[in-house]
């Protein structure tokens, strides 16, 4: 199993400190960001660190394959301004040259939203930007995985249909996978409680399991069908931790990274700093496959 969490990459550090937060949860699969999620400035591709991260990534056994990028969530594949659609061509080409740099092998991208335009416009603009972000980037072989959507506001890959929609305008392009968010498909109305099998059979019709090159395992805030997208602890919110363990423990996922995005937990109740990260308990309890009802405490405790 590939378990880990999404860390930081910021600092002199750069990777290293992506490697060594990483083994301080346990963790042997993480998730970066090349810069803040929310903004598009980025570092140059000297300042990463990368030859430290690497020789750390390989004196511990983590291999690249577990490294994964994720793309900022500003630009919008889907906008209907076409300057602003430009912008977002140009900025995931430079992502995946960085991604590629650092010799990840997939970018996790929000497919984009249609901000009022539909859905069928809003999967036309992606799949032509899409186009020519492949265009641009035909030396390297990253590839970019579509994440699953919970639905919010316009948000487009809220369903199977959708994802495929966009992967059949690309001709099933060989660079194309899919990211999926446990928190996201339960939001989008998707039962993995009660009917794992069903909607991993749903999506194998549709899509194809085989096209599942990573999985973001979070607990939900929201009852199934809320359209929220706002994650939890393992455990502690609607999916529940019976769920996730048969996601994380079915044969489906067994070969890919599986990443964490769980919310920092807070100091004590009354407290809005979100401060400490409960990834090292998370993959320790998922590992045990028992649910720890303390994991909160035990967190703040420092235990
Ligand atoms: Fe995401
Ligand atoms: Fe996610
Ligand atoms: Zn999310």
């Amino acid at each position: 199993m590939k378990l880990g969490s999404h860390v930081s990459m910021s600092g002199k550090d750069m990777l290293l400190g992506s490697v060594e937060e990483a083994l301080s949860y346990g963790a042997n699969a993480f998730m970066i960001y090349t810069g803040a999620p929310q903004t598009t400035r980025r570092k140059d591709i000297r300042e990463l660190n990368i030859e430290a991260g690497v020789a750390a990534l390989q004196a511990h056994g983590i291999a690249l394959e577990d490294v994964v990028v994720h793309a900022p969530y500003i630009m919008n594949l889907a906008n209907p301004d076409p300057e602003k659609r430009a912008f977002a061509v140009r900025f995931l080409t430079e992502e995946l040259q960085r991604s590629a740099a650092i010799g990840a092998t997939q970018i996790v991208l929000h497919p984009g939203a249609h901000v009022g335009e539909g859905a069928e416009a809003g999967i036309a603009f992606i799949v032509d930007g899409l186009k020519q972000v492949f265009e641009n980037t035909e030396a390297l072989s990253i590839k970019i995985a579509l994440e699953t959507m919970a639905g919010k506001g316009t948000e487009i890959g809220r369903s199977f249909d959708e994802l495929a929609a966009i992967i059949e305008g690309l001709n099933h392009h060989p660079r194309l996978s899919v990211c999926f968010d446990t928190c996201h498909t339960h939001d989008a109305g998707y039962d993995l409680i009660d009917n794992l099998e069903g909607v991993l059979a749903e999506f194998d019709e549709k899509v194809g399991l085989s096209r599942i090159s990573v999985l973001h395992l979070n607990d939900s805030l929201n009852p199934r069908g809320a359209s929220k997208d706002r994650h939890a602890n393992i455990g502690f919110g609607h999916i529940g931790f019976e769920a996730l363990h048969r996601v994380l423990t079915h044969p489906t996922f067994q070969e890919i990274p599986i990443i964490l995005e769980t919310p920092y937990v807070t100091p004590n109740d009354e407290s809005k700093d979100k401060v400490l990260p409960p990834y090292r308990h998370e993959i320790a309890m998922l590992k045990r496959g028992v649910f720890e009802p303390n994991l909160i405490e035990s967190i703040r405790l420092g235990k």
